[in-house]
């Protein structure tokens, strides 16, 4: 099958140099391997055929069998087009071509049985079909089993590509090679009972009927998901075996009299597992690398901050990064407070500390009198320089890019343990799939006391509603956000409504400050008018999702989201989560116009009927699909998934997940497994390398 990388799908009959690149250009397609990996997105039964009396509404891709009765030309210029009349022995439609019609005219005939293929519209009140795919019954295509569907852009329409275009294609190839090297290992098929390659790849682009189809399918998506576990899992263990990392076998000064005397409140059962996970980890003399999931309040920044006391009891310093300079600052007040007290050494270093600063910092790093280093990602730069740098702490992960992680380990000879604390809740299959190599920690838990943020959808026919509401809270001295959508295609519009909203805000409300920020500002700006808020001169924010992360203004009661409609579930839950972090009673209102689907309403809904993180993620993989879910793209690590779903085939991921362990555990080198590593090699010659990343 790899061999197939190496021929061009431009040597292909009926191809072409031409065809070749418009094919390469809209899907990447470019060796016979690519092309037979080129698989339809759904199928028809061939043996079905829809009466055109039957077709209604807005209609799929059908097959219809019957004669032409007449052709006419109409129209002049541009607007000439080929018109068959169309029956199937009980109804009539038209069939259209707007292009190649002196020859089409010739090719079909009244009379002769067709099959016609297409998505069939209404045009002047009558059904049509436009450049339909046509075969005779008789023709090779035609006869019996599922007909696939493959995804077309225009571009491949226009240069001549239809599905049947791709069915020969891949037909031909097949027959041309009529085995293939098998890219899985022979112990593994018979295991699981897979399909021969070969097998799944001809079923998969020809299947005869859908149990055929399924077990193609499940091959291929275990496939897939197994190469990604696997090597995933290759690289994990590589470093766990490999990486020494710092001993902390000592609770002592600073963790006690922390705990005992600065802590006001008890620990949840969450945060006083994860801080067990995470003292385990640090007792086994390899590098730490745990993802912390928490829903936004779990109180994630105290177990980090326990952590690091302990890195210090060890001798040892430890740094913060956060993606934004508010929130690095943020970190270093909160944190700087707490730890007064017992005299720890904590500074902030950004863009914009001062040199004389600076200058302070890297001498107090190099001497060990810094114990703690908050910061952005200043704290990447290389004159950063630790004496003994123990724990490095990653606030709000999805915000750095892998590699940028794996820069933090080169800060020291011994690397520092790595602890990654995020609030996007990602379900486990994602999870699995995108951390593959993380350790995976949850706080599942709130600190008690919390009122639940109550959520409300609202009609743009209640703003004024609204609004009272919210000049109530304003008179009850709380602080309120409206946040905007901000689409990049559609950046113009957006930033146009976001502006009118601000005028409008400080209209209604003209006794109260209003800041306003967006993510096309500079930044000095942005942190100007952000800092306005958070320290309470600004009364009402408004903003574009610029605010989403982590800021923390628990004064903050009312979370207004207008267009709400437009917004991912997990990105709506992170806008709610930046209220209701006081005791008061808080509010996240989603506002949309009066029309939306009915969909798009449920959706919403799910956000009203529920705080958890974990619940709404899972609906939002559901719904939307990975590429949405903030995280996974960011991560530096998009997969480029053919065939497998993360959503739908979590018992797959499992399954593949299982084998890759099974596998590594008898045969860590997979010496005995040649073309295990032969299709690692080849499948991720050119990606991160992952022994250097967290
Ligand atoms: P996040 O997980 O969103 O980063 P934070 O760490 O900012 O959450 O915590 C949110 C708030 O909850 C903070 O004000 C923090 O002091 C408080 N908090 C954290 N843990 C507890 C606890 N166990 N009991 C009570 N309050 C807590
Ligand atoms: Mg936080």
């Amino acid at each position: 099958m790899n061999s197939l990388r190496g021929i061009e799908v431009k040597y292909l009959k009926g191809f072409g140099a031409r065809r070749a690149s418009v094919l390469e250009k809209e899907f990447g397609i470019k060796s016979l391997y690519d092309l037979l990996h080129h698989f339809p997105t759904h199928y028809i039964d061939r043996s079905q055929y829809t009466p055109i009396s039957s077709f209604i509404g807005e209609m799929p891709m059908v097959q219809v069998k019957g004669r032409f009765i007449t052709f006419t030309i109409q129209g002049e210029g541009a607007r000439r087009r080929l018109i068959g009349l169309f029956s199937d022995g009980h109804a009539t439609m038209d069939v259209v071509w707007f292009r190649k019609i002196d020859e089409l005219k010739n090719i079909y005939k009244p009379g002769i049985q067709y099959i016609l293929f297409a998505k069939p519209t209404i045009f002047n009140n009558r059904w049509q079909m436009t450049h339909p795919e046509i075969e005779q019954p008789t023709s090779i295509t035609a006869t019996g089993g599922l007909r696939g569907v493959y995804p077309l852009t225009e571009k491949l329409r226009n240069a001549g590509f239809t599905s049947k275009t791709f069915f020969t294609a891949m037909k031909n190839v097949l027959e041309a090679h009529p085995s293939f090297t098998e890219t899985l290992p022979a112990e593994i098929i018979s295991r699981l009972r897979l399909m021969d390659l070969h097998t799944a790849i001809s079923v998969i682009h020809n299947p005869s009927d859908t149990s055929e189809l399924q077990k193609a399918k499940f091959r291929l998506k275990f496939e897939e998901l197994f190469y990604i576990q696997l090597n995933l899992r290759r690289y994990a263990n590589q470093r766990k075996s490999e990486l020494k990392g710092h001993v902390f076998s000592k609770i002592g000064y600073y963790f006690n009299s922390f705990y005992n005397d600065c802590l006001k409140f008890e620990l949840t059962g969450a945060q006083k597992k994860v801080v067990r996970e995470i003292r385990a980890d640090v007792l086994t003399g390899r590098q730490m690398n745990r993802l912390v999931q928490g829903d936004v309040g779990s109180g994630k920044t105290l177990v980090a901050l326990l952590s690091m006391l302990i890195a210090l009891d060890n001798g040892t310093q430890a740094c913060l990064m956060a993606p934004t300079e508010i929130l690095a600052t943020q970190h270093y007040e909160s944190i700087s407070a707490m730890v007064a007290p017992i005299g720890v050494n904590v500074r902030l270093l950004t863009g914009s500390t001062h040199k004389k600063e600076r200058d302070l910092i890297d001498e107090e790093l190099r001497d060990g009198s810094l114990h703690i280093l908050i910061g952005t990602h200043a704290l990447l730069e290389d004159r950063v320089s630790f004496r003994n740098l123990g724990l490095a702490v990653i606030d709000e992960q999805h915000r750095f890019g892998v590699v940028q992680r794996s820069r933090l380990w080169t800060k020291n000879i011994l690397p520092p343990h790595v602890l990654v604390m995020t609030a996007t809740p990602i379900p486990r299959t994602l999870a699995m799939t995108v951390y593959g190599d993380l350790d995976v920690s949850v706080i599942d838990e709130l600190p008690p006391g919390r009122k639940p943020i109550q959520t409300l959808l609202c009609y743009e026919e209640q703003r004024q509603q609204i609004y009272r509401s919210i000049g109530r809270q304003l008179k009850m001295g709380r602080q309120i956000y409206i946040v905007y959508p901000l689409i990049e295609d559609n950046e113009k519009v957006d930033l146009l409504s976001l502006q009118s909203g601000y005028e409008e805000i400080c209209e209604v409300f003209p006794s109260y400050e209003v800041a306003m920020v967006h993510g096309k500002m500079k930044p000095a700006q942005k942190d100007y008018q952000m800092q306005r808020f958070v320290s309470g001169e600004a009364d009402i924010l408004v903003a574009t999702t610029v605010i989403e992360v982590g800021v923390n203004v628990p004064n903050a009661t009312t979370m207004l989201i207008e267009h709400a409609e437009r917004f991912g579930l997990s990105q709506l839950h992170q806008l709610r989560g930046r209220v209701g972090r006081g005791g008061e009673q808080s509010y996240c209102v989603l506002m949309t116009k009066q029309k939306i689907a009915r969909e798009t309403r449920e959706r919403l809904q799910i956000l009203a009927s529920t705080t958890d993180g974990f619940q709404i993620a899972d609906a939002d993989l559901r719904l939307r699909g990975p590429g949405d879910l903030e995280g996974t793209m960011q991560s530096g690590m998009s997969f480029d998934l053919k065939i497998a779903n993360i959503a739908r085939d979590g018992e797959i991921i499992q399954i593949a997940h299982n084998i890759a362990e099974d596998i590594l555990d008898r045969d860590p080198a997979l010496n005995s497994y040649p073309v295990l590593i032969e299709n690692l090699n080849i499948l991720f010659d050119k990606k991160i390398d992952l022994s250097r990343v967290s």
